[in-house]
Parts: structure tokens; sequence; C-alpha cells
């Protein structure tokens, strides 16, 4: 294993947030106090008391026949949430379409411009993996979204889970594996621009490949704190530098991958002092995917999960969670996988009677 830290991380920890209400917040250790008003139009809106689940049936388009990338499981996490009673329909939100303007937060006008009107050149489509579309342009903007969508419930509730996102290989100016907006940095990004006062994101990626693109934007952010744990060997094969890079060996199992995890979040979430938590709950490193090469089991990402999002919630942190990957040609095996993390979240919820 070897732990890779920038300059700036350090730079970063060391940045306390000094806002008196949140110090008298901690201390009292009410959870979510000052919200509780927009708690109550949001229960009542919802008509639901349990976890917030979004989910867009548009999270989906048509790709070529025989596409490696598993676009059919969106549809089926939430089918599977449903069908097992984790959830009931009462539960899930429906996100906007995001806009151009939230976009350009994070992308260049020029990429979202070429992306939106199909004007991406040959060459920067191989290196996505998607051949473009209406579709895929309109499903992107749907899955982040989304991750606004989970971030502003997260902040009033205490923790939402999205049924897609985690489009961390995505830069300002292109996409790459898989990811064309990301989704992670435009959810941050909006947050901390309309908040009044000065905020500060942790952005935990789990995915077994190194959330690069998310590195890269917010390299000079000293707001947001970017902790990747993932395989060495993995894509990418050029690595960006996170502020915190845990990079694991092939072959890991779950004992010491969750010792790993349990050895770094408490410290980050006690240095950092982050004001909400991204979750990036990636299902790549389980023995059975076919492009990761860690060896863990549905348990392990399960404990992994439950870990994280109680860990974070102990502490009156909000939490969003996006699904990250996950490649199998078996769908319905995959996107049980995927709903591990809301099955997690939602033991969370009940156990700590949010
Ligand atoms: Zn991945």
């Amino acid at each position: 294993m070897t732990y890779f830290a920038t300059q700036n991380a350090l730079y970063k920890l060391f940045v306390r947030c000094k806002d008196i209400e949140e110090k008298i917040f901690l201390k009292r250790n009410i959870r979510y106090a000052p919200r509780k008003i927009f708690v109550q139009s949001i229960r009542m809106k919802n008509g639901s008391r349990g976890l917030p689940v979004v989910h867009h049936s548009k999270y989906v388009c048509e790709l070529p026949p025989n596409h490696r990338f598993p676009m059919g499981k969106f549809p089926r996490v939430l089918h599977f949430l449903i069908k097992d009673q984790v959830i009931s329909e009462k539960q899930v939100c429906t996100p906007s379409l995001a806009s151009e303007e939230l976009l350009g937060g994070v992308h260049t006008k020029q990429y979202l411009d070429n992306f939106i009107q199909g004007k991406i050149p040959e060459n920067d489509q191989k290196r996505t993996g998607f051949p473009w579309s209406e579709g895929i342009v309109r499903r992107c903007r749907y899955e982040t979204g989304g991750t606004v969508l989970a971030v502003e419930i997260a902040l009033e509730r205490g923790l939402a889970c999205s049924t897609a996102g985690g489009t961390h290989h995505a830069f300002p100016s292109f996409g790459s594996g898989f990811c064309l907006l990301n989704d992670l940095a435009v959810a941050a990004k909006h947050w901390m621009g309309v908040s009044p006062t000065r905020r500060k994101v942790l952005i935990v990626d789990l995915d077994v490949h190194q959330g690069d693109g998310t590195a890269y934007i917010f390299r000079e952010e000293p707001d947001v704190f970017t902790f990747s744990v993932h395989c060495g060997k993995n894509f990418p094969v050029r690595k960006q530098q996170s502020d915190l890079d845990v990079s694991m060996d092939d072959g890991m199992e779950d004992k010491e991958y969750l010792e790993t995890v349990q050895a770094h979040l408490p410290w980050l979430l006690e240095s950092f002092r982050p004001d909400l938590v991204l979750y990036d709950a990636g299902v790549d490193p389980h023995w059975e995917d076919e492009l990761g090469r860690l060896r863990l089991t549905d348990n392990g990402l399960y404990q992994r999960d439950l870990y994280v999002i109680d860990t974070v919630v102990k502490r009156g942190i909000p939490v969003a969670t996006v699904i990250g990957g996950g490649y199998s040609k078996d769908i319905d095996r995959l996107a049980l996988r995927h709903s591990i993390v809301h099955r997690a979240a939602t033991k969370v919820w009940k156990q700590q009677g949010m």
C-alpha cells in the first residue's frame, strides 16, 4: 500500500472553520438543529420520513448494441430497492436537468457547447468510451442534477443517496473513462457558491479507480479535500494528485481494505472539519467486477459503506452518496451490488432515528 499527500493537503487540513454557530452546534451535539424548519417542509412535500433516494428514469439512454458500459443498471438499482422493501416509492425524489450555468461552475464553456451540440471531436469521444448522442447528453445532465439534489437534501435531512453519479474521471475541458460531466465537482462547487458562509467539502472516493478529474479540479481549492482509495495498477494510468491518495495493491481483500479506510476517515474528519461529505461508493473493488483488481465481497462492501456513512453521520455532518463504478454483464447482479450503499444508508438512517 502506498500513500500520497500533496503540499496543499497539509494546508487544507490546518484551515479550521471559525464559524461560531457551528462550534456551539458541535459542542451541544445537536444534529441538524439549525435546519429543522426545512426538514419539516421537505417531509411534508415528500410525504415520507424514510431515507431520501434520488432517481430519474432518464438516468439511462440507448447505447450501440454490445456496448460494454452496463447502462441498464440504473433503473434496476431502484427496482431492487423497492422490490426488497428497502425503500418505498414515496422516498424517491426526482432531480432536474443540470443547467448549463450549473455545469459552467466546473466545465469550460467550449467543452459544454461542444458536448451539448454534438461537436466533440472523434478522438475525444473515444477517450470517453461513449459515442455522442442527444440521449447521452440528457442522461449525464440528469445524473449531475441528481447529485446536486442529493446534496441539497442531505444538507437538510442529514443523508441522501442517488441511484447514479460518481463520474469522477471528467475534467473541466474533456471527458474520460465513461465520465462526461463531473457530477461530484459540480455539486460541491454549486453548494459552496450558494452558501452565504464559507463551507468545506470532503470527497471520499472509494471507487476502485482514482478520482483523477475531481482531484485535478480541486487541486488548488482549499475548501475541498479529495480523498481517493483506489487500486494503483488500475485506470487511469497517469494519476492526478488527490489531497490524499491511498494506492492499493492488486488482490486486496475485505479486512485489509476496511482497516485502511478506518485508519484514515476519522482523522480526516477531525482535521479538515468538513460541512458536507460526498461519498462515491463505487462497487468496482468487488472480486467479480470486470474492471476492478481487488477482491472485496458483498459483505465487505456493505461493511465499508456502513462504516463510512455511520462515521460521518454520527459527527453530525451531512452525507450525499453516489453509486460510482461497477462493471458486469449480469445487470441484475450488478444493480443489487450497487444497492448495497442504499441498504447501508437505510440502516444508519433507522439506527440514528433520522
Ligand atoms: Zn471505477
